[in-house]
């Protein structure tokens, strides 16, 4: 019999001891099943110890009669415990293919799932969807990716899931059939941990593989790739709506598939989307599409996109002192994000550098050339940023900051300063990962925000 028959009567090996893995040893104990936790953490599994869940520091073989082992999205597909696991014939799953189970036997009927994956604009995405949801009176939670483990929704009974899923957690699930999904953009990233371009990209389409409707953001060649002839699809896209689209026309927010008639609906100004920029109207779009597939009406739209407030460190102003606006962007770690936050804004003072690894920032720089009146780097890769700068925009003035300490982020926001006319924005938008110099992307905002503070103060005083 396979676990999923009886929980009740399986062993249960979970890897992973952090939010995920925490929460899906919870609910597997709730199942009755006998569940051993193992990281290679003894602290964290300290915590987790008791209540029925036993622990195992750094297993790399699961036990003698172990009937299924759930991973945690962290871990590679590689880690011993789940190739031994394979070999063995053991069943692996991910924590979202479990809460899928675990739904489908929820006493009250399962969830609706609306999915959201892609490269960038997940969270902000999800985040919009779960306001709209809301402001249509439904009970929706957003979920997975975002800090709530979609275990956790599942079992709190909500009626609808706006579901932030990564890659890795496309990967480890099979059974997954939401009610609709979308695949925001595809651009290369996490390739150590996927092997390849295709079989990254193959992890995000496992999104639409079984959904009934795929919402597809047309400006997007990977995700018009991967929704292909899905016999349900919704486009959307930043231009004028064709027949069965969402879009932009006329400064609105259009519904040219789900309103009456499909003659276009406006559901939403521009204005109504906040942080600005085309790569959050792409986000609107996409959880508005997600909305109207669970039923939303139109009238919900626009008040739930008003009342969205964005994350931190994604796009936020965070000073304002003499016409120019500091905003801090620290979330935007790939290329591909930077891009989006700097087109953002028609002149910037761009702070850029960090950790690319390996990532090519030629496209970036050639695509946003033009707007970019001054640029002021840091971090490790900090001379391959200068380099392809001085490649695309020879003339711009550059700063590049050396030091590492902790009073560096001071020092770029002086240089920055330094270089922005009234009217520009100094924009973090690092196109790299912060561990270099910084614990995470939000510690190296705080240190951008703090610095840009700092020197109003000053200057004001
Ligand atoms: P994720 O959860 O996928 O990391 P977030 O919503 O947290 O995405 O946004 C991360 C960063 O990606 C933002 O700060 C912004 O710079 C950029 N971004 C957001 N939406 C998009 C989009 N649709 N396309 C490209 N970049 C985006």
């Amino acid at each position: 019999m396979h676990p999923i028959e009886d929980l009740a009567a399986a062993r249960v090996v979970v890897a992973g001891a952090r939010v995920t893995g925490s929460a899906v040893a919870r609910a597997l104990v709730e199942q009755g099943a006998q569940v051993t936790v193992t990281d290679s953490s003894p602290d964290l599994l300290a915590a987790l110890e008791g209540g029925g869940i036993s622990v195992a520091t750094g297993l790399t073989a699961p036990p003698e009669g172990t009937d299924l082992v759930v991973t945690s999205p962290g871990w590679r597909p590689d880690a011993p415990l789940l190739t031994a696991a394979a070999a063995a014939g053991i069943d692996v799953v991910g924590d979202v293919e479990l809460a899928w189970w675990l739904d489908r036997r929820r006493p009250g009927g399962p969830a609706c799932w609306l999915v959201v994956t892609g490269t960038n604009g997940k969270t902000t995405t999800v985040g919009m969807l779960e306001a709209v949801l809301r402001a249509a009176g439904i009970d929706a939670v957003a979920c997975g990716n975002v800090g709530l483990a979609v275990v956790e929704a599942v079992r709190a009974g909500h009626a609808v899931l706006a579901v932030e899923l990564s890659s890795f957690q496309l990967h480890w699930s099979r059974s997954l059939a939401p009610r609709a999904a979308a695949v925001l953009n595809v651009s290369a990233d996490h390739l150590d941990w996927h092997g390849s371009m295709a079989a990254y990209a193959a992890a995000k389409g496992i999104a639409y593989a079984a959904a009934g409707t795929a919402v597809c953001n047309a400006d997007d060649a990977g995700s018009v790739a991967l929704a292909g002839d899905h016999p349900d699809r919704v486009d959307v896209t930043l231009g004028p709506p064709g027949p069965g689209m969402l879009g932009i026309a006329d400064g609105n927010l259009v519904d040219r598939a789900f309103g009456p008639g499909t003659g276009g609906e406006v559901l939403a100004g521009v204005g109504d989307v906040g942080p600005p920029g085309p790569h959050n109207l792409a986000n609107a779009l996409v959880a508005t599409a997600l909305a109207r597939c669970a039923g939303v009406g139109a009238a919900a739209v626009e008040a739930g996109l008003r009342s969205f407030v964005p994350g931190g460190h994604r796009g936020v102003t965070v000073s304002e002192f003499r016409g120019v606006r500091y905003v801090d962007d620290s979330k935007a770690t790939n290329p591909h994000a930077a891009r989006a936050a700097l087109l953002a804004h028609p002149r910037v003072v761009w702070v850029a550098g960090g950790l690319l690894k390996g990532a090519d920032v030629d496209e970036l720089v050639a695509a946003t050339a033009d707007r970019i009146t001054g640029a002021v780097l840091l971090g490790a890769d900090r001379a391959v940023i200068a380099g392809a700068l001085a490649r695309h925009a020879p003339d711009l003035p550059v700063r590049v900051v050396d030091s590492g300490d902790d009073g560096a982020m001071t020092d770029v926001v002086a240089a920055a300063a330094g270089l922005a006319r009234p009217g520009d924005v100094v924009l973090l938008a690092p196109a790299a990962a912060s561990m270099d110099m910084f614990s995470d992307y939000a510690h190296r905002g705080r240190a951008f925000a703090a610095a840009a503070q700092a020197l109003a103060g000053e200057r004001a005083g």
